[in-house]
């Protein structure tokens, strides 16, 4: 079930593989706003909406189960 979700997946299978983590803005940016239709890259990088401040704060302080939301959607 990975509609919708393509560069979530992507993210998080790089993170979880050790291959990528979540160090800069650019990291949440990809594993959160990629799918969003909202999302144009390198325009407006500095908008955060809720959704996205909501889960930066819970990845942040490994309130985010990461693996099990990869689970859930691939
Ligand atoms: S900050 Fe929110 S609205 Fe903006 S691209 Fe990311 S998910 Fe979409």
């Amino acid at each position: 079930m990975s509609n919708g979700h393509a560069g979530f997946i992507k993210k998080a299978r790089e993170i979880l593989e050790g291959r990528s983590g979540l160090d800069d803005i650019e990291d949440y940016r990809a594993l959160l706003c990629e799918d969003c239709a909202f999302y144009h890259h390198g325009e407006e990088e500095n908008e955060e909406c809720g959704s996205f401040l909501l889960l930066k704060a819970l990845l942040e302080r490994d309130a985010f189960d990461l693996e099990r939301a990869l689970r859930e959607l691939e």
